[in-house]
């Protein structure tokens, strides 16, 4: 929503936030989706779908650098890797830092964000296009893997919040379908809102993933972007161990990565899991 002079973000009743824009670079409304990106002094380029913020240039590589070298790192081998949703481009970037990595495909439903991401993000992803180890389907990701015969080490669901085509990548269905996916010691984490805002999305999804995983957690980083405190990070595997690789272990693995990070450790990542009581509650509920 606009005035003119500002965006507003109304994803939750009783609280708006409101940009002031200094310039729209792109607006648009695509199949699926509303679609705008503009400048902000303390954010820098901000991407909205749907009213609700999704990617600022000024933070991306808080919530990028979580979503994959937490996985990726635990995991330890991870040759073949699945994004599901992530237009903007921004994980795929982490995800290829990642020297172990033979393929990553990207599943996005929404071409239009991918292509305006390649013009307007190559802040964050001006590397993913060339790397030849990059496909991207443009399908729905529910669709692509109840029907893939292809097997993943690490998935990681960068998804819009659980309304519009967003809300089937948090349904019992797809998690169903992700385990299927997933090579023996592979692990899938998903973007689950923040829990002082949105508790309920994180018990559901908590509760799914457990019907399904032996190991259904959730880890926590604070995002300036998705205000109100922490996010949660889904994480479901097959193998508790991932979640307590000791720390010479992680060490060991980023030093041989040999690439910088400025949200990510190795200590940051153990960290992560130690939830502030009302998250472990949450995640306890479900
Ligand atoms: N970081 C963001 C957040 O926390 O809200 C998410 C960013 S990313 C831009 C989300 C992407 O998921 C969008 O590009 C959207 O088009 C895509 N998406 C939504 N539903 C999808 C579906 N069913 N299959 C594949 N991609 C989907």
């Amino acid at each position: 929503m606009s005035d003119g002079l500002t965006f507003n973000e109304t994803l939750y009743p009783g609280v708006q936030v409101s940009y002031s824009c200094d310039d729209i670079l792109f607006q648009d409304r695509s199949e699926h989706q509303d679609l705008v990106l503009f400048t902000n002094a303390v954010f820098g380029k901000v991407l909205m779908l749907d009213g609700v913020t999704q990617v600022t240039t000024a933070d991306e590589f808080m919530y990028h650098e979580m979503m994959s070298h937490v996985p990726l790192f635990a995991h330890g081998s991870p040759r073949h890797v699945l994004i599901v949703g992530g237009g903007d481009c921004g994980l795929a970037e982490e995800v290829l830092k990642h020297g172990t990595v033979e393929t990553l495909t990207q599943v996005e439903i929404d071409r239009s964000v991918v292509d305006f991401s390649k013009l307007h993000f190559t802040e964050f992803n001006a590397s993913v296009f060339d790397d030849t180890r990059f496909e991207l389907v443009i399908a729905d990701g529910m669709e692509f893997v109840a029907e893939t015969d292809r097997k993943f080490d690490v998935v990681i669901v960068d998804s819009t919040d659980p309304h519009g085509p967003g809300e089937i990548l948090f349904s019992q269905e797809f998690y169903s379908a992700v385990h299927k996916c997933l090579t023996p010691g592979g692990v899938m984490v998903t973007q689950n809102g923040v829990p002082f805002l949105q508790k309920d999305e994180l018990v559901t999804s908590i509760a799914r993933f457990g019907r399904i995983f032996n190991d259904a957690a959730a880890y926590i980083a604070a995002i300036p972007t998705y205000f109100g405190g922490h996010m949660a990070l889904g994480w479901a595997s097959d193998h508790a161990a991932l979640r307590d690789v000791p720390l010479a272990v992680l060490e060991k693995r980023f030093k041989a990565q040999g690439f910088q990070t400025k949200y990510y450790t190795p200590e940051v990542h153990l960290a992560a899991f130690a939830l502030p009581r009302f998250i472990r509650d949450a995640v306890e509920e479900g």
